[in-house]
Parts: C-alpha cells; structure tokens; sequence
C-alpha cells in the first residue's frame, strides 16, 4: 500500500522528535553501525537506523506503532557504535514517551508495554523500585500469574527479593519529575 505523507505533518513530528532529543535526524548518514550491534534487532520489524529515516521521513503511525521501539532495552550499544555521536538509544525513549501520550499501544508488545507502566508506576509511589511489588502488579496485568513462580523461592533465599520496601525521602521531587512529563 502507497503511503502518502502530508509535507507539513511530516515537518511537525521530526521537529517534535528532534526537539525533545536535543539532536538532528539528519545527522544519522545510514551507515547501519548501531543497527548491526543491536542485541535484539533480529526480533525487531524495523532496524534502529530504518527508525531514524522513517521518523525523519514523518512516517508517524509505522514509527509508533512498531515493535521496535518497546522492544529496544536501551543497552546504549548502538549510541556508543554510532561514528556522528548520534542519540539512538534516545530517540527509542522519545518515541516511546510519544507513542504513549498519544495512547498508542502496541498489540504485538503489550506485555513490554505494562512493564514499562508497572515499572513507572513503583519509581512514582517509592522513588525507587521495590521489586516484589513490581512482580506482583506485573503479573496481575498480565495474567501470568504462575509464570517463572519457581524462581521467587529462590531469589527470596539469596537475599534478591525482598519482603518490604522503602520509599526514598525526596518523594515530593519524584511527583514533581512525573508532573513534568505530564
Ligand atoms: S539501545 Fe535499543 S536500539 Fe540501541 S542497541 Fe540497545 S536495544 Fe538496540
Ligand atoms: S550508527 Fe549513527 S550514523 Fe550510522 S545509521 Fe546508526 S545512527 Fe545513523
């Protein structure tokens, strides 16, 4: 199916990206250098560079609704790889902060997705993570409730999960970071 891309919703979404980046897309030059160190890029619909050009391009709906960019575990590899110093790992974190703002959810990764929400949603209430309560809360969404139960005995025996959490003292600049990206 032909895409046709509007010139000017082209402009405001590779403006919009470039600017919560800090960096140009046009300083990408396609060489694929983070794209052949991404350590999942074989599960990806799109390689990391191909994300770049497609999000400079202004194809909005293919950029936010791909795979790629919930299933990129921001390992910085392809940032470090990249010769023009180019943000990658970044613009996998823009589009995902866009993407959910715009409540676009993506059906192949939806779990991804609830992790990350699940995630967010313990550094907001703790500051920190308290990771029995991640579990939990992850796995009610889920509904995978006895997957990998096996491994909390023990993780619990070597001290790797613990029973209570703690909330940090600086709780009121945490709310105050969520209220930003609001
Ligand atoms: S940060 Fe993301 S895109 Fe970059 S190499 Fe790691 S997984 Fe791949
Ligand atoms: S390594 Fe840098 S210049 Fe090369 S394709 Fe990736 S982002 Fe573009």
């Amino acid at each position: 199916m032909k895409t046709v891309i509007n010139e000017q919703n082209r402009r405001s979404f590779s403006s919009q990206v470039e600017s919560m980046l800090h960096d140009k897309l046009a300083k990408c030059y396609q060489c694929g250098k983070c794209s052949a160190g991404c350590p999942v890029n074989f599960e990806m619909d799109y390689t990391p560079n191909q994300i770049i050009k497609m999000t400079e391009l202004g194809m909005e709906d293919a950029v936010l609704n791909s795979k790629t960019i919930w299933l990129c575990v921001s390992c910085n590899t392809c940032s470090t790889r990249c010769p023009k110093g180019f943000e990658v790992t970044g613009i996998m974190d823009v589009l995902r902060e866009i993407a959910e703002k715009k409540g676009i959810t993506s059906k192949a990764e939806k779990e991804i997705q609830m992790f990350h929400e699940v995630f967010l949603d313990n550094v907001k209430s703790n500051g920190r993570i308290f990771e029995l309560e991640l579990v939990g809360k992850y796995k009610l969404k889920t509904r995978h409730l006895f997957r990998d139960m096996f491994l909390a005995p023990k993780m619990l025996e070597k001290g790797k999960l613990k029973m209570q959490g703690e909330k940090i003292s600086g709780l009121n600049q945490i709310a105050k970071i969520f209220k930003d990206f609001e």
